[in-house]
Formats: C-alpha cells, structure tokens, sequence
C-alpha cells in the first residue's frame, strides 16, 4: 500500500518507499511539493480528484475514495484506489494535513475492460448471423419491434423488404450445400452495398430469405431500395445454371410500407411483406411486388 501524507499548510508531501516504487521512481527522502504530485494525475481525472478532495476538506463528504490514473515514471497510465482523511484542521476549520493510501488497481481494472470487451463481443455476436456476418433473426426480432415502435410515436412510415433467393433448392442441389452456403454470402455482400442510410438494416431472416428494414421510407423509397437490390444482383451475374428464371442468381423481394397505428402489429408488416414476396414468385420471380399491389417491376 502506498502512503502519503500531506502538510497542506507547507504544502509538502512525504510518500513511503512503496509509493515511490508504485510509480517507478527510486525513493527519496526528500519531500514533495503537491504541484508536482496533481501533475501525475490523469487530465480525464483530475476534476473528479479535485471534487472529491474538496467535499471532504469542507466537511460535506466523511472521508475521501476514488479510482484514478496516477502517470508512471515510464509514461503509462496506473490505476489506483484511494483513500485518505484529512486528519488535522486549523481553528477556523480549514484543512491543514491529509493522510492517505493508494492502492494499485491497474490489473483488475485491465481485467475489468478486457471483461467489458468481451461482453460486448458476445452481445455482437449473438446478433450476428455466423455464416453470412450481416444481422440474424434475433436481430431482426429486435430491430422491428423497437423501430415499430419509434415509428408508431413519431407517426413515420416503417418499410421492409423480405428477399427471397430463386429456385435456391436447385442451387444446393447442383452446386452442394458449401456452394450454396458461399452464395448466401455473396448475396449478403451484394444486397449490403444496396443500403445507403444508416436507418437501413439488412438482416438474414432465416434460410435463403434476407430482409431489409428501412426507417422512415414510405412504399415509393422502399421501392427504389428494391430495385436497386435487383439491378445489383443481376450486375453480379453470379451463375446459377440449374435456375428456372435465368442463368444467373436472382431473388424475388416483398416489400411493405406502413405507419403503425393502433390495432397493428409488425407482425402485420411482415405478413404484408410475404404476402407481397408469395405474388412476385407467383408472378415469375426475380422482380418485387409491393403490398397492396400499386407498384409491380420487373427485373
Ligand atoms: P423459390 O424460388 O420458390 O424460393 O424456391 P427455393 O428453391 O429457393 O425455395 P425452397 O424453400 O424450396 O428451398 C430453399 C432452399 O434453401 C432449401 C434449403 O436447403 C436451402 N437453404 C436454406 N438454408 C440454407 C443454408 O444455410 N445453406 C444452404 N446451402 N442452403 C440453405
Ligand atoms: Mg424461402
Ligand atoms: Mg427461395
């Protein structure tokens, strides 16, 4: 434990061997004067030092505890826990001498962020869908509730795309389920270079079916979002030589766009947005469909 002792009335600060050492210097008899001592605290800090100790000095905080960053002789940063209690006062009530300790936290507190980082790698990856790297299901889940939500208060039209890949059974069964694993990627990678917004999510829902949620975007923009997911997927011109529709891979896309209101659910937005899909592959695939049928295109 580092020791320190401060004659505030002098200002000069005497620090035990354990102190010195704690911030890589070679003890010394001599004392210290404070302004060389608030030096080595972290600028991030510092208010929070000057806070605490002045709550104390004045009588409104019983003691004095707080973690904070002291400068190490060679120039990185220490943690420490520390405590101290003025433990003299002159007559008209002021501060005249303070003793405290520090202890070294930097390890459990490297620990601690290292424990933070993991957690919120693990709270990326659950939301993260392992073989295409874009959002999963849980994520979709997630979004669309809480979007539905934000859009419900601030009455803004909510819209989805459900993207579906053509005749995808086909593909597995032609070029194995490794080739139609690497296409689902490829397909993600395609239909994430579609989102120019950060309001616009791209999601893979389940299988072979994508979804994109678009904040704030009515059927028209929603429509514009699926055209271009068309338009890219057809300039990839990935080969799909057992496809029914072309040559090439190709999806079919339902897309739905509302204000939530009362009485309506996402589940309602969802089901629109099948609904819309289940048209464009009866219709012949590789096109959108938008719910209700006002806007129809081809690829
Ligand atoms: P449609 O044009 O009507 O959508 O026909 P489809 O063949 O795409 O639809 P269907 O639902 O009959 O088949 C979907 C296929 O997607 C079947 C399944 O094996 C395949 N699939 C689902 N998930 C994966 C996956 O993670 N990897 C691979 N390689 N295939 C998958
Ligand atoms: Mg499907
Ligand atoms: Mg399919």
């Amino acid at each position: 434990l580092g020791l320190w002792d401060w004659d505030i009335a002098n200002d000069t600060l005497t620090i035990n061997e354990r102190q010195w050492q704690m911030l890589g210097y070679i003890p010394e008899a001599t004392p210290l004067k404070s302004t060389f001592w608030h030096s080595l605290i972290h600028p991030e800090d510092a208010p929070a030092v000057q806070a605490t100790f002045l709550a104390h000095a004045k009588g409104l905080a019983a003691g004095y505890k707080l973690e904070h960053r002291m400068l190490h002789k060679e120039g990185h940063w220490l943690w420490v826990l520390s405590h101290a209690m003025v433990t003299e006062r002159d007559t008209a009530g002021r501060a005249t001498r303070m003793l405290g300790t520090h202890l070294d936290i930097t390890e459990r507190m490297q620990f601690q962020s290292e424990l933070q980082q993991a957690n919120a790698q693990l709270a990326q990856l659950s939301i993260t869908d392992g073989l295409t790297g874009v959002g999963n299901r849980r994520y979709f889940d997630q979004c669309l509730q809480s979007e539905w939500a934000r859009s419900a208060r601030q009455q803004q039209p909510l819209a989805l795309l459900m993207i579906d890949i053509d005749h995808f059974k086909r593909y597995n069964d032609h070029y194995g389920h490794q080739g139609g694993d690497a296409c689902l990627r490829e397909v993600a990678q395609i239909l994430s270079t579609c989102l120019c917004r950060p309001g616009e999510l791209l999601m893979r829902y389940g299988g072979e079916e994508f979804a994109i949620l678009l904040l704030d975007t009515d059927a028209v923009g929603a429509s514009v979002v699926a055209q271009r997911c068309l338009d890219r997927i057809r300039t990839a011109a990935l080969p799909h030589v057992a496809s029914l529709v072309s040559d090439c891979v190709s999806f079919s896309i339902g897309v739905a766009s509302t204000i939530p209101f009362q009485n309506t659910e996402p589940e309602d937005l969802v089901a629109q947005a099948d609904a819309a899909l289940y048209q464009a592959k009866h219709q012949g695939r590789a096109r959108y469909v938008c719910a209700p049928q006002v806007l129809t295109e081809t690829l």
